[in-house]
């Protein structure tokens, strides 16, 4: 931590901090400028207590933290990148992944005819929710056991691995049991107990970036998988909430590059929720690829215009196959298979 200290504060003053420093477990080391003295106390701010009860002490002027908050999900903890094993397939590796199916499982024509595309296509995951976030009670909130039991149908007659996202600690068993990969959704992105439930599954987790949710802030969030013993992590955005109102949010791809540099977790791009719209799907999907995103989570329908949830979004099964076409030389361009 850096403590600035107020101009022209006396002796008596400047000793009481240094002694306040030192009393929390930090060796101070001061620094005389012109104007002002400026305090560096050495230690660990992640186990000490932090210093920043001083910024209410009237001789001083700010305390800044010069180590960052998250320690197992950044690269500092963990140099080389993680690769995350899903049966035979592997996240963040050579090969560049696709997720889809329907935002909502609805009933078994619908996941199986989806299910069936997007594999020939060339995904590899079969996404499709069976517990439904929904902002109004009185929307379709998921067909419940009955949609994990589809999606491990689709998984066994596809081969597809299946994510689905967990809504509620209450379902973590159940969920783990019929999932490959745990969802953790916009909404619940900072439901810490949630979280640690999901970690302690042992199934990997894909951890969406919420809803008005500050990088720093996901990146915490992901640091409780790791330190709950579950390596397994990957980060996923899905748009977060601007001014904007021409897409129903602003799909943040600047988070490629960031969480690259900052952690060694995987990142998905999901430009269904991200845009909000089909028809700006396709150039988000190939922009995110392009940038180095490890995956992609898109939502495809038989007939989107029909769909219980997010119609508006969601690719049809040609569009879908046109767009993993169209996605060969940008996955390329960034260096993957
Ligand atoms: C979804 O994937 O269908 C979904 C509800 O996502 P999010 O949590 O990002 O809104
Ligand atoms: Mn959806």
């Amino acid at each position: 931590m850096i403590i600035v200290l107020k101009p022209a504060i006396s002796k008596k003053d400047e000793n009481e901090v240094l002694k306040e420093i030192k009393k929390l477990g930090y060796k101070p080391h001061v620094m005389r400028g012109v104007e002002r003295t400026v305090v560096g106390a050495i230690g660990d701010e992640r186990t000490h207590q932090s210093l920043e009860v001083l910024s209410s002490w009237p001789q001083v002027e700010s305390v800044m933290p010069v180590q960052k908050r998250y320690k197992l999900v950044s690269r500092e903890a963990h140099k080389t990148t993680s690769t995350i094993k899903v049966g035979k397939q592997i996240i963040g590796g050579k090969k560049f992944q696709v997720m889809a199916g329907p935002c909502s499982v609805e009933d078994e024509m619908q996941l199986m005819k989806t299910a069936h595309a997007v594999a020939k296509a060339g995904a590899t995951i079969l996404r499709g929710g069976a517990f439904k976030p929904r902002t109004s009670p009185y929307e379709f909130q998921g067909l419940g056991e009955k949609g994990l039991k589809l999606l491990a149908k689709a998984r066994r007659e596809t081969g597809l691995y299946v994510i689905t996202e967990l809504l509620s600690e209450a379902h973590a068993e159940l969920v783990a049991e019929y999932s490959d990969i745990l969802q953790i959704g916009a909404r619940n992105a900072q439901n810490f107990q949630l979280l640690i439930a999901a970690a302690k599954t042992g199934k990997p987790v894909l951890l969406k970036r919420g809803l008005s949710m500050k990088i720093e802030e996901w990146l915490l969030a992901g640091e409780y998988v790791l330190s709950n013993n579950n390596p397994n992590l990957m980060f996923c955005e899905r748009g977060i909430r601007t001014f904007e109102t021409y897409t129903r949010n602003t799909l943040d791809l600047s988070t490629i590059p960031i969480i690259k540099k900052e952690s060694h977790c995987p990142i998905i791009i999901d430009p269904s929720q991200g845009a909000g719209r089909a028809d700006l799907v396709v150039s988000m999907c190939k922009g995110a690829a392009a940038m180095g995103a490890d995956a992609l989570l898109i939502e495809v329908h038989p007939n989107p215009a029909e769909a219980w949830s997010d119609g508006a979004q969601q690719l049809s099964l040609e569009g879908f196959a046109k767009l993993m076409e169209e996605l060969k030389p940008f996955i390329a361009a960034a260096g993957r298979d």
